[in-house]
């Protein structure tokens, strides 16, 4: 697998000389896997990946995995090209939230007056999946589109086709309605995408039990210690953690890597280089995400 970062900003996305290392735009990856394309989160990195796909040539097809809907997650939506491409295939699932379901929450999103397009607007075909908890997808063996896969279900595609396997778990340190993490396992490797999360004393126990032994532990780290506690406004109780509680989930579940992710827009690149020189003193397999870095899991 191939985790590329195209956004790696919480909140809004920021420009200027200070934020050249990090990068500016908000939440967005890609994910190369069995020779298929995963995006987590639509922030406007996804404005990025549109060029790439382009790039590549047709098939420009994807699957879109949202963790929930603040709009530094969907900021890019609009400006995706790809999804403007008829013969273009997509997948796009996220959780149910605020009682909506996915295609609730994108008539919403793109509802008149404030959003020039509207989803009839995009050509490509589209399969939108609204997932809970007891939901996977599973890619299985020569198909390009993954299969909706209720576990409280006896009925499951054949498991010995299984290629990529996306897992999925509600996060509830996240105002108001949560967060979906993932979990995308391949050929034995793991990747989990956990952004948008506050930590709990002792650690989110179910979050570590997700992330049990994954190669790559992608983690909110938004504040620092002293700004989480700190005048004038506390950010407590806002959704996003510290770097000492994601290393402190790094820890208890075993991963082999952690990155730093959802960085606070007021820090500059000499802020999160600080941010990623204390993580790494802690334990040196820590990493802050930037914008243009490839991880191969
Ligand atoms: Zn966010
Ligand atoms: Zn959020």
């Amino acid at each position: 697998m191939i985790v590329e970062f195209f956004g790696v900003r919480g909140s809004h996305s920021v420009t200027g000389p200070n934020f050249q290392k990090f990068g500016g735009n908000t939440s967005c990856l890609l994910l190369t896997v069995a020779g298929r394309r995963i995006v987590l989160d639509a922030g406007t990195g996804l404005i990025n990946v549109a060029k790439r796909v382009f790039q590549a040539g047709p098939p420009f097809d994807a699957t879109l995995l949202l963790s929930h809907y603040h709009h530094d997650h969907l900021a890019g939506l609009s400006y995706y090209g790809p999804l403007f491409v008829p013969s273009a295939k997509y997948t796009i699932a996220g959780p149910r939230m605020g009682g909506l379901s996915l295609p609730q929450v994108l008539d919403a999103y793109l509802a008149q007056p404030f959003s020039p397009f509207q989803p009839d607007d995009m050509a490509a075909s589209k399969t939108l999946l609204t997932l809970a908890e007891r939901h996977e997808l599973w890619f299985l063996r020569g198909q390009a589109a993954p299969v909706l896969v209720d576990t409280t279900e006896p009925a499951r595609p054949d498991a010995s086709e299984l290629e990529v396997r996306v897992r999925t778990l509600t996060g509830l340190g996240h105002p108001r309605n949560g967060v979906m993490f993932y979990r995308i396992e391949h050929d034995g490797r793991s990747v989990v995408y956990a952004t948008d999360t506050e930590g709990f004393g002792g650690g989110d126990q179910r979050l570590v039990r997700f992330a049990q032994g994954a190669d790559l532990l992608i983690h909110d780290a938004m504040y620092t210690e002293a700004k989480y506690t700190g005048a004038p406004v506390p950010p407590q109780g806002w959704g996003h953690s510290t770097p000492e509680m994601a290393l402190e989930i790094a820890r208890q579940a075993g991963v082999k890597q952690l990155c730093l992710f959802h960085h606070d827009p007021v820090n500059d690149d000499a802020a999160v280089e600080k941010i990623e020189a204390a993580a790494q003193a802690v334990w040196p397999a820590a990493f802050a995400a930037r914008e243009g870095l490839a991880v191969t899991v």
